[in-house]
């Protein structure tokens, strides 16, 4: 048998099992193979009828009496009275008339199921039965649940793979044995049976524990042979320039803080390598990062290299253009900002402009991807909030430039290092671990809707004292449109009710870039009291005299993107608030207590990773990819194992050849992060 031999060549799955398999994306031998369980039931202890307690159990019995009755709503009850040498029990299953004829035959069988107190008297509910002279697979055995397949009963799933057993046991080692010997980890197949048919549980961890490894020995691997290719591409050679960012310093508003300053000069250091940086800057909301990309643009400037800022919202890419143009144009740094909305002639111009070198610092939305868009000299590339970007849009924007330019990626969703290790393991990363000085920590409260009016009071106190508000309104049911009635509603409820005498201003996704651009603007200048949005604010807003925000359904939101929508405020010397209000008058969720409690994003980060897994917060972009079925990103150790195995291999030069199936899967991550 081949191991990419489709399901149909299975002694025992026919046409239409293989159909439901298909549908079900298991279409090869390996498919099922690898199709591990869920989760398991502990049905391997048999006891005596006498003996048996509440909760699963399982006994060896025969069957006295069944029968089925319908009931109501076309139920079908079949009931059937079992016994041992010990005693009698009642057993009970819904739906499944067939047992009848199962059962009749006169023969022992092995029931695994739960025995509870239900209609009045102890019975065995819903139970598996199978014939002792059969080769059990769902009763008297540590039993291994699958995620349930469209039309294939998860006893036919069993089936197949039992009939599988001798093959499984055949496969070859994936991982080189000197490395399994050394972690002390059990075989390939040995861990594919060992979590497939488990005869303990010790089993099941360590076949966890080895297939978990691999998963993760694969995923560092690739990490650590991208950094090595990328240690042998030839990038811009950027020497520091000691005055020019010495000038770019003093003449700043504020203080750069440690953190900047370190994270600085870890970028400079890079520009001045032959290779080219590959550099994640992590750092919380408002602990200003644009400053250091802003500082190291300017670098590359004097040096007569291009910048080009990606951003992911027109709004971000026109503030970032405002405040690096306020910072760099006194210096003689000319910058540019490209987007959907600069159209005609003025669009020509600066394509004109950035070709010939006329532009130093370019900011833009994705409109910099465009084929038109041509570089004369792009030396540095800053990817901002980067979880919101996909692999090929960064790559479109690396390729613009003659060798591979030094690459900045920020984001404000801190990671956890875990994470970080895994996810960006190829990356060298610089952390913002503080607020710029004087900031005092954001003052948050879950809020119920049942005391709203002294909300709004305490909210107006805010106003008189000169400082601003955001409304955020979120979207419910996933559905745009609504999203805008809502955020329109609350906009002139809170017009005519609580806040007639103040100015407010509208902010949604569909309205059009210039109309969103007039309203930021606005909102920036203090034109606008309250600006009652919806998330489209979320991402890198900088209003620093905002100083309120509420958050209406609150408990909608998830960790982290509470924890961005609460960073739009706490920008300033000013005391800010947030306020969570519930949808309702129920118990806040441990997310509210959490954020309520903590205003630290890498300790939200953590909590938020264990409450809800990677995937959801980190974007699919990047992670959707990440195919891990056993590890866990909370398991560290495992990590940290796995990371100095993958960092001896590459370092002892070693390669693949001889591991066909790792080497396939290496390279598949490898095309997933690889700078080009
Ligand atoms: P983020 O890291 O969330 O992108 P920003 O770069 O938008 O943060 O910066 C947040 C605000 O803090 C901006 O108004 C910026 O001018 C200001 N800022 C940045 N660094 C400092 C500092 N060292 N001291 C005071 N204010 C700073
Ligand atoms: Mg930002």
């Amino acid at each position: 048998m081949d191991i990419d031999a489709p399901l149909e060549s299975v002694k025992g799955v026919g046409a239409k099992t293989a159909e439901q398999f298909r549908l079900a994306g298991l279409e090869t031998i390996n498919d099922l193979v690898l199709f591990l369980p869920r989760k398991y039931e502990d049905f391997s202890d048999v006891v005596a009828i006498s003996d048996i307690r509440p909760g699963k159990q399982t006994i060896k019995a025969r069957c006295e009496k069944v029968e089925t009755k319908r009931v109501r709503r076309g139920m079908q009850i079949t009931t059937a009275t079992l016994y041992d040498a010990t005693g009698k029990l009642q057993s009970v299953w819904f739906n499944q008339p067939y047992r009848v004829k199962q059962l009749s035959a006169g023969d022992e069988f092995y029931f695994s199921g739960e025995f509870e107190f239900s209609y009045n008297r102890y019975q065995l509910t819903n139970p598996s039965a199978e014939k002792v002279s059969d080769t059990p697979v769902s009763t008297d055995r540590i039993v291994p649940i699958y995620r349930s397949i469209k039309g294939l009963k998860s006893q036919v799933v069993r089936k197949i793979l039992v009939a599988l057993k001798p093959f499984i046991t055949m496969l070859d080692e994936t991982l080189p044995v000197d490395i399994i010997k050394r972690e002390k980890l059990i075989s390939y197949s040995d861990a594919l049976l060992a979590l497939h048919f488990p005869k303990s549980i010790d089993d099941i961890e360590r076949g966890r524990e080895r297939l978990g490894y691999e998963e993760l020995f694969v995923l560092l691997l690739a990490a650590q042979l991208n950094k090595q290719a990328n240690a042998r591409l030839s990038g811009w050679h950027i020497p520091f320039d000691q005055t020019a960012v010495r000038h770019f310093v003093e003449q700043l508003p504020f203080k750069l803080t440690d953190s900047q300053r370190r994270a600085a000069w870890e970028i400079i250091q890079d520009f001045e390598r032959e290779i080219p940086m590959n550099r994640l800057l992590q750092g919380d909301v408002g602990s200003g990062k644009t400053v250091v990309a802003g500082l190291a643009a300017r670098q590359a400037a004097s040096e007569g290299f291009q910048s080009a800022i990606m951003a992911p919202t027109e709004i971000l890419a026109s503030q970032h253009a405002n405040t690096l143009s306020a910072l760099l144009e006194q210096l003689g740094v000319r910058v540019g900002l490209l987007t959907g909305s600069v159209k005609g002639k003025a669009r020509e111009a600066l394509y004109e402009n950035i070709a010939k070198g006329n532009v130093d610092v370019i900011v833009g939305t994705h409109a910099l991807i465009q084929e038109k868009v041509k570089f004369h000299q792009l030396g540095f590339v800053v990817i901002d909030e980067q979880h919101r970007f996909g692999v090929a849009q960064r790559q479109g924007l690396l390729k613009k430039s003659q060798r591979m330019p030094h690459l900045l990626a920020m984001t404000a969703t801190p990671i956890p290092r875990s994470l970080a290790l895994t996810m960006y393991g190829e990356l060298d990363i610089s952390t913002l671990n503080e607020r710029p000085k004087g900031r005092k920590p954001i003052r948050t409260k879950v809020w119920s809707p049942n005391s709203r009016e002294g909300l709004y009071n305490l909210i107006d106190e805010q106003l008189k004292a000169g400082r601003q508000a955001y409304v955020i309104c979120t979207l419910i049911d996933d559905n745009p449109a609504l999203e805008q009635k809502s955020v329109q509603e609350e906009y002139k409820k809170l017009r005519v009710g609580p806040f007639n005498h103040r100015k407010i201003g509208l902010l949604h996704g569909k309205m059009k870039p210039a109309e969103k651009d007039a309203v930021m603007t606005d909102f920036a200048k203090g034109n606008i009291d309250i600006l009652v949005s919806t998330t489209v604010v979320e991402v890198g807003v900088d209003v620093p005299n905002a100083t309120v925000i509420l958050i209406e359904n609150a408990d909608r939101f998830g960790l982290a993107q509470l924890h961005q929508l609460r960073g739009r405020v706490g920008r300033s010397e000013h005391q800010s608030y947030c306020y969570l209000m519930m949808s309702d008058s129920s118990a806040p969720t441990r997310r509210l207590r959490e954020i309520e409690k903590s205003d630290d994003g890498f300790y939200l980060a953590e909590v938020d990773l264990k409450l809800r897994g990677p995937g959801e917060i980190y974007g699919r972009a990047q992670h959707g990819e990440l195919n891990l079925q056993v590890a866990t990103m909370g398991d560290t150790k495992l990590i940290a194992r796995a990371q100095r195995t993958a960092r001896q291999f590459v370092e002892s030069g070693r390669d693949l050849v001889q591991y066909k199936g790792l080497a396939t899967q290496v390279e598949k991550y490898q095309r997933l992060t690889k700078l080009n």
